[in-house]
């Protein structure tokens, strides 16, 4: 498996640190909005690298932040007189919402940047102690960029060339840097924000170091890949270099991905642009699993701009997967024989060389795009070869092998089944049963079982109602 790593800009072959696991980390996203598909992007692309690793074999430790501590947060919470905690904890539940129907798996670990406040003051403490950070009278804590010879060794810029364009951009208020180019570790508070009391003074942390810290709790000093947006590259995932190598005198990450924008009349779509569109606004419209496919239609470093075509094409092409899983079913029950004839293992066997060209398109830096087209002439063959005469074993291995490259890509193309109105009333006796032993786990557990297929119960003065919603 080789991937393209913006360290040393080449592709290059996946080596773990240790056999068979996969230690992680993404930049997940600031917490105060909505999120908008730019910032779906990642979350899609690096989920689906995720489950071809582990469709390879890998054990994947995932860890994915939110930064639940920004002036942005704090901004929004002054704008809503809400405390900052009751904007993030709304968004991150927002935004796990929109993760799931875009079938954006869960992170092993999600972890918030305000529940990291001890280990954020330890590693900062250990970069003073070490000369590598310093505190200016007010209690501000920097980093000390010319302690660190590797400056710049991602973004591939120089260290004079920063410097001096950091010279004319200098802004007023940090007059107390030793150098401009030095970043803020830790910052004393203002009023009415959250803060935390550190041994500099009462204060809040510098966005870079969240990631340091929480990677290193959850994977160590040493990482395998550390991914996010290509606008990340300078100067986030610099300083988050910088900060964790100077602390724990090791390689932080030794893969560096990053993804390209997704653009909207060729601009970056972004927040401060005002010309984005929210996963919400979209699912609106569409199945997020269209989205997800326009995603995976394009190779994860090159810019992809969102357009109405190409969301229609995306439906339709979502749609003839789903109609040819649809069709092998039918095919599969309305089969007359089971066993496979010489004729379909001969069809099995070369239907492998799908299955061969999608794996060799993963492997080459998870090129998707290419993946899609192993998929499509999969379904293309499926739907020639897969007859009434089929037997229903060869129907049932090709629908296999069809969704074990969807499960890959993340796409959900299995309708699921409706509910029959028996199954639900019986389930409702059986929720009333429970309710009169007073065993209201087991009622509760009911309730939510049949929440998950769409049905919704009420509980009213002539019984109980129900509802597909
Ligand atoms: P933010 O909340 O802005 O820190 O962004 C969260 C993640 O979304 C980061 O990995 C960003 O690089 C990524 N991101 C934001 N906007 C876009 C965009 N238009 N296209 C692709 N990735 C984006
Ligand atoms: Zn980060």
């Amino acid at each position: 498996m080789k991937l393209f790593n913006t360290l040393t800009r080449k592709k290059e072959e996946f080596v773990p640190i240790e056999e068979g696991k996969v230690r992680m980390y993404v930049c997940g996203p600031t917490v105060y909005n909505l999120i908008h598909i730019g910032n779906a992007r990642p979350m899609i692309i690096f989920d689906t690298v995720r489950r071809y690793m582990e469709y390879k074999g890998y054990e994947v430790n995932y860890v994915s932040n939110f930064t639940d501590v920004d002036d942005k947060i704090i901004n929004k919470a002054i704008e809503e007189g809400v405390s900052s905690e009751e904007i993030s904890k709304r968004y991150i539940e927002e935004c796990k919402k929109d993760m799931e129907g875009m079938n954006v798996r869960p992170a092993t670990t999600h972890p918030l940047a305000t529940q990291e406040i001890d280990g954020m003051l330890e590693m900062i403490k250990t970069l003073i102690d070490k000369g590598h950070a310093y505190v200016s009278d007010d209690g501000t804590v920097y980093f000390r960029v010319s302690s660190f010879d590797e400056y710049g060794k991602l973004s591939h810029k120089n260290l004079d060339d920063l410097q001096s364009g950091f010279r004319s951009l200098q802004v007023s208020g940090e007059e107390q840097k030793e150098d401009p180019m030095d970043f803020v570790l830790w910052k004393p508070k203002k009023e009415g924000e959250p803060f935390w009391t550190s041994p500099w003074c009462d204060g809040r942390p510098g966005w870079h170091i969240e990631c340091s810290v929480m990677s290193r709790k959850y994977l160590g000093d040493e990482i395998d890949i550390h991914a996010g947006g290509e606008d990340l590259i300078f100067p986030h995932h610099e300083n988050e270099i910088a900060q964790s190598e100077c602390a724990n005198g090791k390689v932080f990450a030794h893969y560096w991905m990053h993804n390209a924008f997704l653009n909207i009349d060729n601009h970056k779509m972004s927040k401060s642009l005002g010309n984005f569109r929210t996963v919400r606004e979209i699912s609106a419209q569409y199945d997020l699993q269209v989205l997800r496919l326009f995603m995976l239609s394009a190779h994860y470093r090159s810019p992809l701009n969102f357009s109405a075509d190409l969301m229609e094409s995306s439906k339709s092409a979502l749609e003839r997967i789903v109609e040819a899983v649809r069709r092998l079913k039918d095919r599969e029950s309305a089969a007359k024989g089971n066993e496979l004839t010489e004729a379909e293992s001969a069809f099995l066997k070369e239907a492998g060389k799908f299955t061969a060209a999608f794996e060799e398109a993963m492997d080459d830096d998870f090129n998707t795009a290419d993946a899609l087209a192993a998929v499509f002439d999969l379904v293309k063959f499926a739907n020639t070869n897969v007859t009434e005469e089929s037997s229903a074993s060869f129907a049932s291995e090709i629908r296999k092998q069809l969704t074990t490259l969807t499960d890959i890509l993340g796409l959900k193309v299995e309708k699921e089944e409706e509910m029959l109105d028996e199954e639900i009333e019986k389930l409702i006796e059986e929720r009333q049963a429970a309710r009169k032993a007073k065993n209201f786990a087991r009622a509760d557990e009911i309730r939510n079982e049949l929440l998950e297929k769409g049905i919704q119960l009420k509980d009213t003065r002539e019984g109980v109602k129900w509802q597909r919603v």
